[in-house]
């Protein structure tokens, strides 16, 4: 199938079912005497958190506000995941709870997004045990919520929607759910058919947002403030690649990534997920190159061994990528790298799982997120005799996670008594005065704030208390005072500006 750009005219349309709805919602909320609310739960990656954030844009301009829980909202709308098995059972635990507030409000919408929705066993469930979802749609079909709501509100049918999967759109507008970061998608879709993974299914082949677009989004959130951009794709590294068969001129990831890093006031640049396989010479040296660039590569490894590797059908050798690991780090000293590793794939034998142990000792990851395989129906993987039993998988997980734990640990505790530059990100739930961030590596340090520390007046509230919510953001300097596994805790040293 080939990609398909949605046509200005097809998003005029939608804005027509938008204003509807906002005339509708504007005498609903005068009669009921309050506005109305939206509640969006999602699960997933982070280019699902994008999508939601998509969602709640058309939901805002149709009238809706955000609401903190879903028993305050008029609308909750699920953002599904396929890739894991435990998502799936996190996401109808959470089906479940919403019936329960439905039972208790009839008007309640229900909507159900995401990729699980495209999987047609999935929504034969839903439709069946599941009769008060209002609305079915796939992740292609988010631009056409407003049209999706305007039939449900209109109409007492319900609403199921999963329409083709391989289009664009540009546009639409979004509610950041986060202040200091923000997520870009400048892809969709995968083109790889790992063995394992449920993506290029149920989102499609990969489609490049157009260079100039992803970089006038960029420069509208740096404008805005934001400091850390997150680029988002299920494999970056390909960006353009389509692209550039229409058009050899096309730019590639490195391109790209060179041009977001150099728009003058842009603090942290990060991209999510890089593939060893396309991870080129030329975007090493780009991230060599540009500071602004995080000193941090996420790398899926998965298996250290070649035979397995295969089976994934991941297209490089652990040498390849032991290699890739090794320039990586010569090429920009301090450079941290993460992964995701499974354990646990069909035909792993006790030899292929200490292959990959021996490859974590090679590359010592500095964190990773490891992973019993998880059989997804509509993988060739699932259908592969030689399934791995429970035991065998869970003792394995269980040295893995050991040992990486020890690398993890080892990776933090290198940063003992440094002082580190935080991007502040929020308050403890508990403490409001621990805050969290994040270093340029990507660590994550807990810290209090002193008392004493000389806030400027902005930071504080009108009885002189420091006003932790507006330091969300801010850049600080923490002297790293303990290493834990997965986080580091540090001392508060100052506040630093950041033109
Ligand atoms: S690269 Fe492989 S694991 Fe990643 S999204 Fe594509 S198919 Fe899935």
């Amino acid at each position: 199938m080939s990609i398909r750009t949605i046509t200005e005219q097809e998003l005029k349309q939608q804005t027509q079912y938008s204003q509807w709805i906002l005339k509708m919602n504007q005498e609903r909320a005068q009669f009921l005497n309050r506005s109305l609310g939206y509640h969006i739960i999602t699960f997933g990656c982070q280019q699902n958190e994008n999508d939601s954030e998509r969602m709640a844009g058309l939901l805002d301009e149709m009238g809706y506000q955000a609401v903190a829980t879903p028993r305050e909202a008029d609308l909750i709308l699920l953002n599904t995941c396929s890739v894991r098995e435990n998502a799936d059972d996190r996401f109808f635990g959470h089906l479940g709870i919403v019936k329960n507030i439905r039972r208790d409000r009839p008007d309640l919408i229900i909507g159900l997004a995401g990729c699980l929705m495209t999987q047609g066993e999935a929504v034969a469930k839903i439709r069946q045990s599941y009769p008060f979802v209002d609305l079915v749609f796939g992740p292609q079909d988010i631009y056409r919520l407003p049209e999706l709501l305007y039939h449900r509100l209109t109409d007492t049918r319900r609403v199921y929607e999963v329409g083709e999967d391989d289009t664009l759109v540009e546009g639409l507008p979004i509610h950041r759910a986060r202040k200091h970061r923000a997520l870009v998608t400048i892809m969709h879709g995968c083109n790889n058919f790992c063995t394992y993974c449920i993506v290029p299914y149920t989102r499609g082949r990969e489609r490049s947002r157009l260079m100039p677009d992803v970089l006038a989004e960029v420069q509208d959130l740096v404008a805005n403030g934001y400091k850390e951009i997150m680029l988002l794709g299920q494999n970056v590294n390909s960006y353009g690649n389509d692209l550039q068969k229409d058009d050899p001129t096309q730019p590639d990831f490195s391109d790209l990534l060179a041009k977001a890093a150099q728009i003058p006031g842009i603090y942290r640049i990060r991209f999510m997920t890089s593939h060893p396989k396309d991870l080129s010479p030329k975007l090493l040296d780009t991230i060599a190159l540009y500071p602004a660039i995080e000193p941090h590569i996420h790398l899926p490894l998965q298996s250290g061994s070649d035979r397995i590797l295969r089976a994934m059908n991941r297209h490089y050798t652990q040498a390849e990528f032991v290699a890739i690991a090794k320039k990586a780090r010569a090429l920009r000293p301090g450079l941290t790298i993460s992964t995701d590793l499974i354990v646990g794939f069909p035909g792993e034998t006790e030899e292929d799982f200490v292959e990959t142990l021996a490859t974590m000792e090679q590359v010592r990851f500095d964190a990773a997120f490891t992973f019993q395989y998880s059989r997804r129906t509509g993988t060739p993987a699932a259908t592969y005799p030689d399934q791995i039993d429970d035991k065998t998988v869970r003792d394995r997980f269980s040295r893995l996670t050991a040992l990486q734990n020890e690398h993890s640990l080892a990776s933090n505790q290198a940063l003992e008594g440094q002082l580190q530059e935080v991007l502040i990100e929020g308050r403890s739930e508990n403490d409001p005065f621990v805050l969290s961030g994040r270093t340029a590596h990507n660590r994550l340090v807990n810290f209090r704030l002193p008392d004493d520390y000389p806030f400027p007046a902005e930071y504080r509230h009108t009885d002189g208390t420091i006003d932790t919510a507006r330091l969300e953001g801010q850049i600080g300097q923490v002297r790293i005072t303990r290493a834990k596994t997965f986080s580091l805790e540090g001392q508060w040293e100052q506040l630093l500006p950041w033109a």
